[in-house]
C-alpha cells in the first residue's frame, strides 16, 4: 500500500536520553540507533526501565533527545505529528464520553474534519465489534473492548505510523492472544508501519518482523532478530498460526537468553 512516508518510515540515529530530577539524573537510553521501513512491524522487547517507552516518546515528539536526531518520513522530529498514532500502556478512555466520543478525541485535538472523522471512528468501531456500544461508556466495556475502542481512537486521525506501547499488558493471557490475533489483521488490512512495545517474547515473535532487544538501563540496542517462518510458505501467518511454527521455539530461546530473563529485578 502506498503511504506518505518515504523510505525509511523512522531513523533514530545516535538517540541519548537523560531524565533529570531533583534527586538524580538518570541515563535512560545511550547512543540508541535504529532504521524502520515503511510496512515494518517492529517490537521492541527490554525488561522494565530499560527505556521502551522512552523510545517510544522519543518517536512521538513528546520529549526531545538529550543527544542525537530521530526523523518520521524523512523530516526531523520536533513535536507530535498527526501522522504518528500513538497508544499508550493504559487505554485513557475518558469516562465521561461515550466510546465513540472517544474515539473522535484524536480528531478534534487535530482539527480534522469531524464529519469525516465521525464516519471514519463509527466504521473502526464497527469493524472491531463494537457496534452496539457506539453510546455506551467505558465503564461498561471489557478490558479487551476498552482497548479495541482505544485503538479505534489512535487510528481514526489515520496515522501513518503507529506506536503501541504494552497494548495488552493489563489484559489476560487468553483475552490478550484472541486480542493480539484481531490486531494484527486489522494493522495488516490496514498497511501501517509499527513499533511495539512489549516484554513478552511471544508477543514480539508471533506479531512482529523484526525483533529488537534492548539491554537494561541504559537502554542500548542488544541485538535484531528477522523474524520469518519459511515452514509456513511466502505469506506472514497471523500471531496465533506463527506460535504453532516450528521456527517460533528457537526464536523465542534466543531471544530469551538474550534478555537474562532469569535475572528477574
Ligand atoms: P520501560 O518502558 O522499558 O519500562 P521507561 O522508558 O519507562 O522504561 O524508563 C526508563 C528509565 O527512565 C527508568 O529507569 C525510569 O525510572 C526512568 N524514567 C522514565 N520516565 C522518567 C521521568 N519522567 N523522569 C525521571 N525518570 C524517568
Ligand atoms: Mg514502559
Amino acid at each position: 500500500m502506498q503511504s506518505a512516508i518515504p523510505s525509511p518510515a523512522v531513523r533514530v540515529s545516535n538517540v541519548s536520553l537523560n531524565y533529570y530530577t531533583p534527586e538524580r539524573e538518570t541515563l535512560a537510553l545511550s547512543n540508541v540507533s535504529l532504521d524502520i521501513e515503511e510496512g515494518d512491524f517492529v517490537a521492541i522487547v527490554g525488561s522494565s526501565g530499560c527505556g521502551k517507552s522512552t523510545l517510544l516518546s522519543l518517536v512521538s515528539g513528546l520529549i526531545r533527545p538529550s543527544q542525537g536526531d530521530i526523523s518520521v518520513g524523512g523530516k526531523l522530529v520536533y513535536a507530535p505529528s498527526p501522522k504518528v498514532g500513538y497508544m499508550f500502556q493504559k487505554d485513557t478512555l475518558l469516562e465521561w464520553r461515550t466510546v465513540l466520543e472517544n474515539a473522535l478525541i484524536g480528531a478534534e485535538l487535530l482539527g480534522l474534519d469531524m464529519k469525516k472523522a465521525k464516519a471514519r471512528a463509527q466504521d473502526l468501531l464497527i469493524r472491531y465489534g463494537l457496534g452496539e456500544f457506539l453510546h455506551a461508556y467505558p465503564a461498561q466495556l471489557s478490558g479487551g473492548m476498552r482497548q479495541r475502542a482505544a485503538l479505534a481512537r489512535t487510528l481514526c486521525p489515520d496515522p501513518d505510523l503507529l506506536l503501541l506501547d504494552e497494548p495488552f499488558s493489563a489484559l489476560d493471557y487468553q483475552i490478550r492472544l484472541a486480542l493480539s490475533e484481531e490486531i494484527a489483521a486489522i494493522l495488516s488490512e490496514e498497511g501501517k508501519t509499527v513499533i511495539l512495545v512489549t516484554h513478552d517474547i511471544g508477543e514480539a515473535i508471533s506479531m512482529a518482523n523484526r525483533v529488537i532487544v534492548m539491554s537494561r538501563r541504559p537502554g542500548r540496542i542488544k541485538s535484531e532478530h528477522r523474524i520469518t517462518f519459511p515452514s509456513y510458505g511466502a505469506a506472514r501467518p497471523m500471531p496465533l498460526a506463527a506460535r504453532k511454527c516450528p521456527e517460533f521455539a528457537g526464536y523465542f530461546q534466543a531471544i530469551w537468553d538474550e534478555l537474562d530473563m532469569h535475572q528477574v529485578q
